[in-house]
């Protein structure tokens, strides 16, 4: 044990293999050995594998569109290194692609039968599918990325949907990552605006991370979201740059993604790059099922949904807390039995999961009157710790729409109405303590909904 707080190096050749002890009780720790950002980073896909080892059983990973892009030179360049390789390829589902879902996991899981390491070629269904299959087959993996996308290359949880309901599942981080610069540019459009929505997610996670720390003693602690804020501001900058497909920008992107995915690895959890935002995101994606739809990106997702948290943020930030009522809303508070029928109504035929975890972190009323009356008499304290990593919505939209990113529901391809059942609902499904628990124990989330859905600018 220390009781200092660890220095996490800021660039990501200096985080690879790193480990220190924390104030925090945590080791802070990077498994990964290798990353190559570049133009012909491919080619470094012979050197991580040389240091795995030699004469090695590959399987590469990919699908259709993946293995055209950059699967087939993967698999070429490393046959002539001697190594045996055999391609798996994930067929396409729903929307001509494929998913993160269980089948898929058993088709890589079956591939991966006496290989020695998977390389996986794509973004992040690929990605998160190989990372979990090669874990629960206990063998290392690399990545090739075809898309600056999302956050997941370098992070060490998968996200699956099972059973229609999405999880990440804690797991391994690659060996080494891969991004080629001039195969980066060729990406589809979508694929680059997306990831720099799941980047600009960051404002509000780590402000979530910093309110679940303060508020329900939550783990928190500053180093792991120190490692992405610094990176996530040169992006920002950059944004314009994106829609050129300049490739500095596109450089800059990616590293900060991947740096994301290590600050998640460092904490030990996702909580720094995953908050109320997400919970949006992953509402959407529970129930596109139900309602014969396609998932849309994540990242794309998560962008909007970012500029609806950060609103709710500004709004918050400007309550008077002389104005909390706290009998009152102790008053008017309903145990989980009481809200059973209204949660059942909103989750249908993941309403079982969903109970289960909404009852964890739910309050009973003792609970909330003292969590309310610390919230209104450390206002002021709060907000300057909190507020520190936030930054405007009209900022968040600026840059996201400065991209080409989607910045309105209907630029997702959804209706207001699935942000008006998101809303509420989206708190429900996991047992984390974001900004929309916080504005619901307040009594403003459903009570000033229309308003806030309004005001973000979200809906057209
Ligand atoms: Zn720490
Ligand atoms: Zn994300």
């Amino acid at each position: 044990m220390t009781n200092t707080l660890a220095d996490i190096p800021g660039r990501l050749d200096d985080l690879l293999g790193f480990s220190a002890p924390c104030r925090c009780g945590r080791v802070h720790g990077v498994d990964m050995r290798g990353v190559s950002i570049r133009r012909g980073a491919l080619e470094d896909v012979v050197r991580f594998t040389r240091e795995v080892g030699s004469s090695l059983r590959l399987v590469v990973v990919a699908d259709r569109v993946t293995y055209e892009v950059a699967g087939e030179r993967v698999l070429k360049l490393l046959l002539k290194d001697g190594h045996s390789a055999r391609v798996c390829r994930v067929p396409d589902g729903a929307g001509g692609r494929p998913h993160a879902d269980e089948a898929g996991l058993q088709t890589v899981e079956a591939a991966l039968d006496g290989a020695d390491l998977a390389v996986a070629v794509g973004s992040g269904t690929i990605n998160d599918l190989t990372k979990l299959a090669s874990y629960n087959r206990n063998i290392p993996y690399l990545v090739v990325a075809t898309a600056p996308s999302m956050n997941g290359y370098t992070s060490a949880i998968a996200a699956v949907m099972q059973a229609g309901i999405k999880r990440t599942v804690d797991c391994h981080q690659p060996y080494a990552a891969i991004a080629d610069l001039e195969i980066l540019q060729k990406a589809p459009r979508e694929l680059v605006t997306a990831g720099l929505g799941d980047l600009e997610s960051k404002p509000t996670s780590t402000a979530d991370f910093r309110l679940g720390g303060r508020i329900r003693g939550d783990y928190y602690c500053p180093a792991p979201e120190a490692v992405v804020l610094e990176a996530e501001a040169r992006v920002a900058d950059a944004a314009e740059g994106l829609r050129r497909r300049d490739s500095e920008a596109l450089a800059l992107l990616t590293e900060a993604l991947m740096l994301s995915g290590i600050s998640m690895k460092l904490a030990g959890s996702s909580s720094p790059a995953s908050g109320g935002e997400h919970l949006i995101s992953h509402f959407w994606d529970m129930s596109a099922r139900d309602e014969n739809r396609v998932e849309g990106w994540h990242g794309a997702q998560v962008g909007v949904a970012t500029i609806v948290t950060a609103t709710l943020y500004e709004f918050l930030q400007e309550l008077n807390p002389a104005d909390i009522d706290v009998d009152a809303l102790v008053a008017a508070h309903s145990p989980v039995e009481r809200m059973e029928t209204a949660i059942r109504a909103r989750h249908g035929p993941r309403a079982e999961a969903v109970l289960g975890e909404f009852s964890k972190k739910h309050p009973t009323a003792e609970q909330l009157g003292k969590e309310l009356t610390g919230i209104r008499d450390g206002w002021e304290e709060l907000w300057a710790d909190v507020g520190q990593t936030l930054r405007p919505s009209a900022r968040i939209r600026k840059i996201l729409s400065g991209a080409g990113a989607a910045v309105t529901m209907g630029e997702l391809g959804l209706e207001a109405e699935h942000l008006r059942r998101a809303f509420p609902a989206a708190r429900e499904i996991r047992n984390r303590y974001t900004v929309l628990d916080f504005a619901a124990d307040l009594g403003v989330l459903e009570s000033r909904a229309d308003y806030l859905l309004q005001a973000s600018g979200c809906f057209s």
